[in-house]
């Protein structure tokens, strides 16, 4: 046995990635090993690094990636966007300004041991997107809706009444301390493998009713709409493409304070089309989730970076945008019509 784990590669290339960051960045960035998880004799860390004001009611932004072991490409996105902060931190006076009001909190591989062995689930075989206890009120997809029937099959949510995963609980104690804990916060947990197109998701994923922040994330949209007016993203409720057991983004969302403004999105980038682009990668388990090709996947960074500045520009602004009384009122109409009116009334 020790002899067959010998061939097998200590790290990969994005913890690495990782470490040499927090390396380069320890005098800017708060460090801390979240949680430890084993796997097959290696220890890896759960890191967050955060940055910007220490102000515990200034507004906050997280970045996640790396929930799923297999989709690289999300670790990747976040990996690079606190690569390029750093570089310019050391001269956008703009950018640390920015910082100076704001807080940017990073958690870019959530589930090492997953992404270490290649496996969409931790090393104990638990799905950590179906992980959370609460159930969907509808009919979910079989399987992949989330299933408790064991580890040797996919989208395994764990044993019904057991504690979460260590990975799990690190991440919904990030969020809570971290983000939801202050008036305003908002979240983009980066994953890949569904659909043709990129998408945004945001709460529910357990119904198909409306979550109270409507309004605000309409405002959201329709703010990057007119910034970015060719940004291709399908940006919608989780619930309009499946139900889903356990979804941690719905847990946090709904064990946020009360008073808090909270806003949890997962960018879903559609990998359907690098497959069909290139049909030979379909027979790699990485790619399925990743674009293959080296030209494609600096695009697809180039591309969602803007995503990211964006969001980190709109928490920092939301005391200009976020909408109250009538006005809010008005958009919560038009955000219903839009996303809800014709289908789940
Ligand atoms: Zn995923």
């Amino acid at each position: 046995m020790q002899k067959v784990l010998s061939f097998l590669p200590d790290s990969f290339a994005e913890y690495e990635e990782l470490k040499a960051i927090l390396e380069g960045g320890s005098a800017l960035f708060e460090i801390r090993t979240v949680c430890e998880t084993r796997v097959r004799g290696r220890s890896f860390a759960v890191f967050s690094a955060s940055i910007g004001s220490t102000d515990p009611l200034a507004p906050a932004i997280g970045f996640f990636g790396g929930i799923h072991g297999l989709e690289r490409i999300g670790s990747q996105l976040v990996l690079d966007y606190m690569r390029s902060l750093l570089g310019r931190l050391e001269w956008d006076e703009l950018l640390v300004r920015q910082l100076q009001s704001i807080r940017l909190i990073f958690v870019p591989i959530v589930n090492p041991g997953g992404m270490w062995a290649a496996t969409r689930a931790n090393p104990n075989g638990v799905d950590l997107m179906r992980n959370g206890p609460q159930d969907a009120d509808e009919h979910v997809p079989w399987l992949a809706g989330g299933q408790r029937l064991g580890a040797w099959l996919p989208w395994y949510r764990g044993r019904r009444g057991s504690p979460m995963e260590p990975e799990a609980t690190a991440l919904l104690q990030v969020v809570a301390s971290e983000l939801a804990s202050r008036p305003f916060s908002v979240a983009l947990d980066c994953h890949s493998g569904y659909g043709w197109r990129d998408s945004i998701w945001f709460p529910y994923a357990r119904t198909r009713r409306a979550m109270p922040h409507l309004p605000e994330m309409f405002a959201l949209k329709t703010m990057f709409e007119h910034a970015h007016p060719h940004h291709g993203y399908l940006f919608e409720p989780q619930s309009h493409q499946y139900l889903l057991h356990g979804d941690l983004w719905d847990y946090a969302y709904d064990t946020r304070p009360p008073a808090s403004i909270f806003l949890p999105m997962t960018l879903e980038l559609g990998s359907w089309i690098w497959i069909r682009k290139n049909p030979r990668q379909i027979f790699s388990r990485q790619g399925m989730f990743n674009p293959v090709k080296a030209h494609r996947t600096e695009r697809v960074l180039r591309r969602h970076a803007n995503l990211l500045d964006f969001l980190t520009r709109a928490a920092y602004s939301s005391q200009r945008w976020l909408p109250q009384g009538v006005v809010r009122q008005q958009l919560l109409q038009r955000a219903f019509d839009f996303w809800y009116r014709t289908q789940h009334i």
